[in-house]
């Protein structure tokens, strides 16, 4: 009897010592470990509730980046890709644009222009993404939508898009109403019927009639922890109207509905003038909607991404660019990564020449190089730390043993 009494109990739940986990000892009570973890989530709960009414933050025009401050910017990391840069920096701009006319209180309404970047895989889509977000002053994300699926699915669903942008706003849903998304692989979830691509997501029309709800703008319920692991979450309802949705994809083999479109069109009398222009190497830039249509997004998609981009396809020199010239170009990183051990790293200048040759020869494109390059400093990079040397040059003769080494390795094992 005596021992009941005596016995620590939950100052909250009134369990006793045994009955619990643990309890903590306060000045007057004890908690036990399950009312301290529902206490924590209330905690949570409340201060999450508190940021949602804490206001989206104030933007200034004067004080944002002008478009060509923008660009300039961009320039810094992305080489090359001067339109897809330029239609980015004035979307971006006219983007904040709309989220002040907010308060103009005018009839003019600035409706809001979502983009569509097309271009081969490795061209600088996501980076152009990833570089620009640095610069934003609004919540950004990069989702990918090879992973979602309609409804009911294996996979995730649409609205988990705006988890992400909600967890970078950390759940400040006005801030988060006012972000950015970038919807990378858009191309996979083309139509199944007019897809040349055997790998087509059979779910890929429910996936973009889920996805014009987000882009058209409209209210979304968000699971606040994206996918279904926590089926008892709250939703947190997100208006889209002002989210600015960046679509990549690479589209592959969509050069040939261009041809196609191109020679359907190149007939009466301007037929020998066009065909005269046509750069047979660069079908991308000629890019239209109604070849992403054929591709096999739905109209209703492509009307809600009114701004159509492209990148070009990377030749030799931007290659050659690419290696040495952005602010942390593969080569720089290396340099870097030598300097921590106190040794300076240089080039022979013909060592870049064919490390872009074998990128070329080999059809490997921007993201070969980094490999490439890799592949050329193992050796080094493992022995160079133990031993006394002051600085490393990488000769042509060297690079070329290291990779012919790599590929006989390479032959032997297949
Ligand atoms: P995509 O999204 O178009 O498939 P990425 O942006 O992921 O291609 O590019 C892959 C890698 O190639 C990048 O991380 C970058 O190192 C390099 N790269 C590609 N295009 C460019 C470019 N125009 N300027 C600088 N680096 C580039």
């Amino acid at each position: 009897m005596a021992d009941s009494k005596t016995k620590k109990r939950c100052s909250f739940c009134g369990r006793s010592e045994n009955e619990v986990g643990f309890l903590i000892t306060g000045m007057n009570g004890y908690i036990c470990d399950s009312c301290a973890t529902q206490a924590y989530e209330i905690t949570q709960e409340a201060l999450g509730e508190g940021k949602k009414s804490a206001g989206a933050t104030k933007l200034n025009l004067k004080e944002l980046p002008k478009p060509v401050e923008i660009k300039k910017f961009l320039d810094q990391y992305v080489i090359g890709q001067d339109d897809a840069k330029r239609f980015l920096s004035v979307s971006v701009y006219n983007h904040y644009k709309r989220l002040l006319q907010k308060d103009s209180g005018d009839d003019v309404e600035i409706e809001k222009s979502n983009i569509i970047m097309v271009g081969s895989t490795g061209t600088g889509k996501t980076l152009l993404a990833r570089t620009i977000a640095k610069l934003l002053h609004v919540p950004f994300t990069i989702v990918d939508a090879t992973v979602l699926t309609e409804a009911g699915y294996v996979g995730e669903d649409i609205e988990s898009i705006l988890t992400r942008l909600l967890q970078v706003a950390d759940y400040n849903v006005p801030e988060a109403e006012q972000g950015i998304v970038f919807i990378d692989e858009i191309d996979k979830i083309a139509r199944k019927g007019d897809n040349p691509s055997i790998t087509r997501d059979v779910s890929g029309e429910g996936v973009q009639q889920g996805l014009l709800k987000l882009l058209e703008g409209s209210v979304v319920n968000v699971p606040p922890q994206g996918g279904r692991k926590h089926p008892d979450q709250k939703m947190i309802p997100v208006n889209t109207k002002n989210i600015l949705f960046i679509c990549g994809g690479a589209f592959d083999g969509i050069e040939k509905k261009i041809a196609q479109r191109l020679n359907t069109h190149v007939v009466g009398y301007t037929a020998s003038q066009k065909t005269a222009t046509v750069d047979k190497n660069n079908m991308m830039q000629y890019i239209a909607p109604q070849d992403l249509k054929s591709f096999g997004l739905i109209p209703e998609i492509i009307g809600r991404l009114p701004v159509l981009t492209y990148l070009n396809p990377l030749d030799r020199n931007v290659l050659r660019a690419i290696l040495t010239e952005p602010k942390n170009s593969i080569i720089k990183q290396y340099i870097k990564l030598f300097e921590m051990d106190g040794i300076k790293l240089t080039f022979e200048d013909a060592v870049f020449e064919y490390i872009v040759d074998k990128a070329v020869e080999y059809k490997l494109g921007a993201r070969g190089l980094r490999s490439i390059v890799e592949t050329i400093m193992m050796d080094v990079m493992f022995e160079i730390p133990s031993e006394d040397k002051k600085e490393y040059k990488v000769t042509l003769d060297y690079a070329k043993m290291q990779l012919e080494k790599a590929n006989m390795a390479r032959l032997q094992t297949a």
